[in-house]
This record gives C-alpha cells, sequence and structure tokens, in this order.
C-alpha cells in the first residue's frame, strides 16, 4: 500500500473545499464504545473557534462533553472541532486514526459520539484505499471509485434519525481516516469526481466482489432480493482466460474433514448432535456454473441446503479464506472432501481483479463498469 505525502493530501483537500465538494457526515469509532479520546493536532486545529495546540482530550460529562488539555474548556451539548489541516485520535483499545474536517463531539447515553463531516470525495478516497489495495492500475482504482460513491449513496437513509449519513464499519462501508490513504484512491475519486453508476437515470446497486472466477454471477441466485436487469451473470473475458485470472490465488483448493465438517453441519443446524458427517456433494449448479445446493450424507440421510449458507457459515465459524466462494466442485476422500475452487467473494456485480485485469488490457473504467453491470451508463447526479 502507498501512503499519501501529507502535503499533497492538503492540497487535494483545499482544492476540493474549493469546488463543489459535498460534505459527508460518518459517525467514528461506530463499534466502540467510548468515555474519553485523546487528540493530537496536525497542523490547524480550532476547537470553538480557539486555536488547539499539541494534544488534548475530549471525555464524557454528565449529560455533556468537555475538553482537557491547554483549552481546558466544557461541559458542551455538542463540541466541534475543525481540522482542516488534520487530527490524529488515539485511545485504550481503540486503532490510532487520522482524520480531516470538522468533527463533532457529543454525548450518546453516556457514551462518546464522533461525526466527522468530510467532503465525499476525501470519503470515497477513503474507501477505495481499504477496497481497493491490491490493485495497481488506475482505471480499476476509477471504476472502483464510481461503483463505492454510488453504492454509497444508496446508503445514505441507513442512519437516518441518528444524526449522521453513514458508520465507519463495514454495516455502511469501512473508513479509517486519512492516515493511511493511498495517491491513487483518492486520485480517482477526484477524477470521476461526483459521478455515478446509473440504470434509468437512477443508482445502480453497485454490488462488488474480489475474484469472480470467469464468471459473475445472477444476484437473484446469491440474495432473494428482486432481479435487477444489470446485476446478471457475465463473462469475464474471453474462454479460458478470465480477466481475473491474474489474481494471486485465483485458484484455491481446501481439504475438510468429516470431524469438522461434522462440527459445522450440527452448529449450523442442518444435522442432529448424534449425526455425523460422512460426505458432501454438490447436487445443483447455478447457471454461472457455481455451486447451488449441496448434499451431506450422514450414517441415516442425505440433508440438503444451499451453496450460499455454507459458504456464509465456514466464512463465519472458519475465516473467509476457508472456502472462498461457491464456485467449486467437491473430490471425495477417504475421511474427507476436497473442495476444489476458483474465485472469491459472492460473484456478484464488478469482479475487482477482473477490474484490474481489463484495465491492463487497456480499457477504461466506463467501460469496465459498463462490463460489469450491463446497462447502465455514468453520469452526474
Ligand atoms: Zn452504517
Ligand atoms: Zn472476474
Amino acid at each position: 500500500m502507498k501512503y499519501f505525502p501529507l502535503l499533497i493530501l492538503l492540497a487535494a483537500g483545499a482544492a476540493l473545499a474549493a469546488g463543489t465538494a459535498r460534505p459527508v457526515d460518518i459517525r467514528l469509532y461506530s463499534l466502540h464504545k467510548l468515555s474519553a479520546i485523546a487528540l493530537e493536532t496536525e497542523g490547524a486545529v480550532y476547537a470553538e473557534g480557539r486555536l488547539l495546540k499539541g494534544t488534548a482530550r475530549v471525555s464524557v460529562k454528565g449529560p455533556g462533553v468537555a475538553l482537557d488539555g491547554d483549552l481546558k474548556a466544557g461541559p458542551f451539548k455538542t463540541l466541534r472541532l475543525s481540522a482542516p489541516g488534520g487530527v490524529w485520535m488515539s485511545g485504550p483499545g481503540l486503532p490510532r486514526r487520522r482524520y480531516i474536517g470538522e468533527l463533532a463531539f457529543s454525548a450518546d447515553k453516556k457514551k462518546l459520539k464522533i461525526v466527522n463531516s468530510v467532503p465525499l470525495e476525501i470519503y470515497i478516497g477513503g474507501v477505495v484505499t481499504g477496497e481497493a489495495s491490491d490493485l495497481s492500475q488506475p482505471e480499476a482504482y476509477k471504476a472502483q471509485a464510481v461503483a463505492a460513491r454510488t453504492y454509497i449513496i444508496k446508503r445514505f437513509k441507513a442512519h437516518a434519525g441518528e444524526g449522521y449519513n453513514l458508520c465507519d464499519s463495514t454495516h455502511c462501508q469501512l473508513y479509517t481516516g486519512t492516515g493511511n490513504m493511498s495517491k491513487k484512491a483518492l486520485a480517482a475519486a477526484e477524477a470521476t469526481r461526483g459521478e455515478f453508476l446509473l440504470y434509468k437515470g437512477e443508482p445502480a446497486a453497485t454490488f462488488y466482489h474480489s475474484i469472480c472466477g470467469g464468471r459473475t454471477e445472477d444476484m437473484t441466485s446469491v440474495w432473494p432480493y428482486e432481479s435487477k436487469p444489470y446485476l446478471v451473470s457475465v463473462k469475464d473475458g474471453p474462454p479460458g482466460r478470465p480477466y481475473c485470472a491474474i489474481a494471486p490465488r485465483f485458484q484455491w483448493k481446501t481439504k475438510i474433514y468429516f470431524t469438522g465438517l461434522t462440527r459445522l453441519a450440527r452448529s449450523s443446524g442442518w444435522i442432529l448432535p448424534d449425526e455425523q458427517a460422512l460426505g458432501l456433494r454438490v447436487t445443483r449448479w447455478g447457471p454461472s456454473g457455481r455451486a447451488a445446493e449441496l448434499e451431506l450424507r450422514t450414517q441415516r440421510r442425505p440433508v440438503k441446503f444451499s451453496a450460499t449458507s455454507f459458504y456464509h457459515d465456514v466464512g463465519r465459524r472458519a475465516g473467509w479464506q476457508a472456502v472462498r466462494s461457491t464456485f467449486f466442485r467437491v473430490l471425495a476422500g477417504k475421511d474427507y472432501v476436497l473442495l476444489d475452487g476458483v474465485g472469491n467473494g459472492h460473484g456478484v456485480g464488478m469482479c475487482q481483479w477482473g477490474a484490474e485485469g481489463m484495465a491492463r488490457k487497456g480499457f477504461k473504467y466506463r467501460e469496465i463498469l459498463k462490463h460489469y453491470y450491463p446497462g447502465t451508463e455514468t453520469g452526474h447526479d
């Protein structure tokens, strides 16, 4: 991952502020329960209009929040900080992160609530930094920036009534500030500023995943949502040479012993506590070639369940690297099964490594987006 020199980032921030930058309100540290946080200034930081220097601390005090340090003040109902030059935040058990823009600290049920108002394109730069860190092509980054921006605009109402647009966890999109912002990601956000992926004039549902394995999946085969004409299975490149074949670990193999399979099947409720898994096979394939339905054999009976729930349950219990997709076949062993698969992720929408592969072949980001979301067009809102 590349790190962005501070001065260039500041210049980019200033350019955005001068342009049509619209701010987006992000709740920070949304998965943590905080009562205080430490601040370290970087460049000019103002607290309630007064210059803040060095370090300070914001903590919950009664129904409000107080500022400790040189500028001891408060409690305030809402403490407003302006950090055009960046401020680092840290605390026990908290990742240390850098944020820029406006910050509002308040108390919510005796816990600290921090909302960061940041220009949309800087936020998109942060999201793309996390999403595209393995990729290298600028056009792939741009495709990712448009997809992320469109995805996010559709989520703006997810926290309606809570006083902010988005949270900083994967519930919305992971945003960890500007401390490790990649230059390519921010440049891609800038280059595609205000651009969305539209279907019949409306923002599209821009799902994406890491590696499709040669063919993307129709959304309705994965989730019980209403079908979308642009979330259909597309072939990812010429026969036998998918665009995403350049991905490290395009192919994978995972051995699952019957003992492990038994534990999984019991905890998922597919079999009873006295049943043992003695085999696994694919009984139905989806239109893209992914496994759709699996059958597990015990000493008493066969049990069927969807490949998607198998993928999710293994992921939740053993990590997402064990079974990386539902694009696999099952080979039988003596006391185990071998899953021989390709791809990584659910397979719906844009294939991120395919976007990288297309960009290496000279495709531009709009062509990449049209390939993965057929019938859509980019446009401004
Ligand atoms: Zn959220
Ligand atoms: Zn692909």
